[in-house]
């Protein structure tokens, strides 16, 4: 039987947004599994969810996909995960230029640690290709509307964190 094809999909979904979904959605095309994997840095943590409210609302928010995504977290090199979980794949998410830059420099890195392992870049969905978590905490702290950007479940999180 052909091994199946499973991809990580890091970052710190601090909070997972419609940009998020919308890429873990296309990655079901192309995958068997998709992880979603939080990263967890206790050197440099300014979040503002915890790393449980974080895996809750992630696992809300892509639960209709059911069993072939699931949520983790993980500390330490993500190379050293992927290969723990049996990935093949990184998947991650460009936006614009501004994306690039960071982002060719760590798929390099991480190609240097593990020549096995391949990072795979998709496009941003097209109405998604302004939206990103910090901006999205930006204008929930400003009074703005982000009812369109994030799943429901993470809007009334989102609203209730601002209210506190
Ligand atoms: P990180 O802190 O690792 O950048 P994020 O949670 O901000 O983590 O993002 C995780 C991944 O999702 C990154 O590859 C990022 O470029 C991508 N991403 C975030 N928002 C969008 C979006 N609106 N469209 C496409 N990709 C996105």
């Amino acid at each position: 039987m052909a091994r199946s094809k499973i991809a990580v999909y890091p970052g710190s979904f601090d909070p997972i947004t419609n940009g998020h979904i919308d890429l873990i959605k296309r990655s079901l095309r192309i995958f068997d599994q998709v992880i979603v994997a939080i990263a967890v840095n206790p050197n440099k943590d300014d979040s503002l969810f915890s790393l449980e409210e974080r895996l809750a609302m992630v696992r809300e928010a892509v639960k209709g996909f059911g069993s072939r995504v699931r949520v983790d977290s993980f500390e330490g090199l993500l190379v050293n995960y992927a290969q723990q979980i049996g990935a093949q794949v990184i998947i991650r998410g460009l936006r614009a230029v501004s994306d690039f830059e960071y982002e060719f420099q760590m798929a390099m890195m991480n190609r240097e640690l593990n020549t096995r392992l391949e990072t795979l870049f998709m496009m941003t969905g097209g109405s998604y290709f302004y939206l990103s978590s910090r901006l999205v905490k930006e204008v929930v702290g400003l009074g703005g509307d982000v009812s369109g950007f994030v799943p429901k479940n993470v809007l009334k999180k989102l609203k209730a964190k601002f209210d506190e």
